[in-house]
């Protein structure tokens, strides 16, 4: 091996290897279990999750936090969450009705999705949610149908560069047409009350909070010469966690923004609003896996675990890398990881350095607490990851 990949390589199994001994050192409640419960299994620390929330409102005092329920909707998260006071992000039926069971008041509850499902609309209207996201005509005809008075808030398309996961193409839509559904939304008998955007998911570029709220100050001015007074801003997900890289933190963004803010919206909106989802519980869970094989196929060396893309490590296919652990002495070798899967798309990760695993042994890997389970099928006959709350 090429002596710079392996002092790379020993770069990558250090920062893995802190990034362990730190998470576990600090939950006892893990060290006990990481080598007893079966595998693959997610563990979430809850008191983690709460502590994130409180971290964003302590950072971001004004804004209302409505947790993106997509990133990790198991009850027990939802449930801390709730207990610590953050309002919820949903778009579907089945969240919406998980977070009412909780005790969760319809008003601590939104739908930030521009494009939804007529008998969520319908269920979430007659149980007291009514805010809604809109992003195109049909949205607004739909919704004035199914419920005639509801709150509406525009999606903004805002760049994406830099982050991970980028979502820009899908919704949104630019200042003009904004500004043409909100009146629209206004004509039908709707209350447009704001507008939205996603700076896109693990985002690292501070710059796309930039363009974002001064693309949403145009937008708010236009509208107040249109007599449309809007009083929510939404500035919606976005906050990354680390992986094999480190990430912005909230306490820069947090800064960052609230200069932002105080230039393009003098008069702050009536409310301010963010809806995390990955920065909330991606750094609060570690997957715990079992190596199930390995080979040599050329010049590669692989090994093999017992989840994958298709069970629970889906953003692997998007260049999500989860920091990954052995817990062994060893010389480093680099490793391709393969999904448990026969499907030849299941690779889990490349150029990962790990000592000489045996079948049996235990990987962790780490930040793996969001998108990961919500995102898991049956395929092939494997469950995604058991999800263990702590
Ligand atoms: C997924 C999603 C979020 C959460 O995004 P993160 O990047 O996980 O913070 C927030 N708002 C909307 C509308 C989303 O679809």
């Amino acid at each position: 091996m090429k002596e710079t990949s392996l002092s790379a390589g020993k770069l990558q199994f250090r920062y893995a290897k802190r990034y362990f001994e730190e998470f576990i050192s600090r939950r006892q409640k893990f060290s006990e279990l990481i080598d007893k419960v079966e595998t693959p299994s997610l563990l979430m620390d809850l008191e983690g999750v709460k502590s994130k929330y409180v971290q964003i409102k302590y950072h971001l005092p004004e804004v209302n936090v409505y947790y993106a329920v997509k990133a990790n909707d198991h009850t027990e998260v939802l449930r801390a969450l709730a207990e610590v006071g953050s309002g919820f992000e949903v778009a579907s039926s089945e969240e919406l009705s998980r977070v009412l069971s909780l005790g969760v008041q319809p008003e601590r509850v939104i739908s930030s999705n521009p494009v939804k499902p007529l008998d969520f609309i319908d269920y979430a209207y007659r149980v007291g949610v009514n805010r809604f996201a809109v992003d195109s005509f049909p949205e607004v005809d739909k919704i004035a149908k199914i419920a005639p008075r509801a709150r509406v808030y525009v999606r903004l398309t805002v760049p994406n560069e830099g982050s991970e996961w980028p979502l820009s193409r899908k919704f949104g839509v630019d200042v003009d047409t904004a500004l043409d559904i909100l009146e629209h939304a206004k004509n039908r008998g709707l209350v447009p009350i704001g507008l939205t955007f996603h700076v896109g998911s693990q985002c690292n570029n501070l710059r796309n909070w930039f363009i974002a709220i001064k693309r949403s100050a145009q937008l708010w001015e236009s509208a107040r010469r249109r007599g449309i007074k809007l009083l929510v801003l939404n500035m919606g997900g976005g906050i990354p966690v680390r992986y094999l890289q480190e990430s912005l933190r909230i306490e820069d963004i947090a800064y960052y923004v609230k200069g932002l803010l105080r230039k393009y919206f003098p008069t702050p909106p009536y409310e301010l609003q963010m809806e995390p989802g990955r920065g909330i519980v991606g750094d609060q869970g570690l997957m715990v896996v079992s190596v199930l094989g390995k080979a040599k196929r050329g010049e590669e060396n692989w090994l093999y675990i017992d989840t994958g893309v298709f069970n629970g490590l889906a953003e692997a296919l998007g260049g999500i890398r989860y920091p990954t652990y052995l817990r062994k002495e060893g010389e480093l070798k680099e490793w391709v990881i393969g999904g448990i899967s026969c499907d030849s798309m299941d690779v889990v990760a490349k150029n990962v350095f790990l000592p000489e695993p045996e079948a049996g042994e235990r990987l962790f890997l780490l930040s793996a607490g969001a998108y990961t389970t919500v995102y898991g099928a049956n395929f092939n006959g494997f469950p995604p990851p058991k999800v263990v709350c702590l």
